[in-house]
């Protein structure tokens, strides 16, 4: 889970992100410190409070970073209902104590805050892996990456390669690079690898074994819902009582640069849609414009498949 404060007025100001890894090594961006210690949420926001005063010059941005829930998602599995109920619990008392010490700082209502998370979670079994070695030898290929999406280049015949692959399981999508569909946008760089292999939801690739290493994973296809993350806003920036159908994470680094007042750097996102969610902007809802358009068509089947039935 990540959080996000901004400063609109703060053209010049200082900036720090930390990232809370078990227990703990943080990293500040401003002036570069490592701690091996644990650091407790109180003594972070303290800090970050403590920066964040406006008479001090304070800083412009700050973001924190918190492994939870993700560490417990892979560990469990989001069907794991208690041990997810039992982490979530302790991420919204985190947001609450975030929320009071805004508040007792006179910070909370003047600054913008983001609390968002950069996927989701699907349920992984030890009866749904897809094993390489079922597929090919080991000396066809040099494996990359190894995940619900999966890497690798050919050593051997690099179309008998892929064609081994592409029959290889039906719960496996394999693509040449060429042909990786537009709507992933991850086709053009040069750091992709030659052959990309994609698992449905819920499956694994693994080269050879029956080991699950987690019960829950992320990396799948985009469109599911499953994968989808969740954005929470507040501040003088963001409209109240305002829920949009939906936004793409793509458009939050656009959202963060229009906040802090910056010009954004090349990217894949737009302020088409998150304009929505910001005060003081016109715009259309298209998510929720489609939400609702579908939602009459299905009534209208319902009723005229009614009326056909008698
Ligand atoms: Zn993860």
């Amino acid at each position: 889970m990540h959080i996000a404060f901004t400063d609109k007025n703060g053209q010049n100001g200082n900036s720090f992100s930390l990232c809370f890894f078990l227990c703990v090594t943080p990293f500040f961006t401003s002036f570069f410190l490592s701690v091996s210690v644990c650091l407790s949420l109180c003594l972070y926001l303290s800090v970050c409070l403590s920066v964040s005063q406006p008479q001090d010059g304070g800083v412009m941005f700050a973001a924190l970073y918190w492994e939870e829930p993700d560490r417990s998602g892979h560990k469990f599995g989001p069907d794991n209902t208690t041990a997810m109920a039992k982490v979530l619990k302790e991420v919204d008392d985190h947001v609450g104590l975030l929320v009071s010490e805004l508040q007792r700082a006179g910070l909370w209502g003047h600054i913008n805050v983001v609390v968002t998370s950069d996927h989701g979670m699907t349920q992984c079994s030890a009866q749904r892996l897809i094993r390489l070695d079922d597929c090919l030898h080991p000396h066809n290929y040099t494996l990359v990456d190894l995940a619900p999406v999966t890497a690798l280049i050919p050593t051997q015949d690099p179309e008998k390669v892929f064609s081994l692959l592409d029959k290889c399981h039906p719960h496996m999508t394999a693509y040449q690079k060429k042909a990786i569909p537009e709507r992933l946008h991850y086709r053009n760089n040069r750091r992709v690898q030659p052959i990309i292999l994609i698992a449905d939801e819920g499956w694994l690739i693994i080269q050879r074994g029956d080991k699950l290493l987690t019960l829950g994973n992320h990396g799948y296809d985009n469109t599911l819902p499953s994968m989808h993350a969740f954005l929470a806003a507040s501040g003088p920036g963001f409209r109240q009582g305002y829920r949009t159908a939906g936004m793409k994470s793509v458009d939050v680094y656009p959202l963060m640069c229009h906040l802090l007042g910056v010009p954004p750097a090349p990217n894949n996102g737009s302020l088409a849609q998150a304009r929505c969610i910001l005060s003081g902007e016109d715009c259309v809802d298209v998510a929720l414009v489609a939400g609702v358009v579908v939602g009459v068509l299905l009534l209208l089947t319902a009723v005229t498949c009614e009326y056909l039935h008698g």
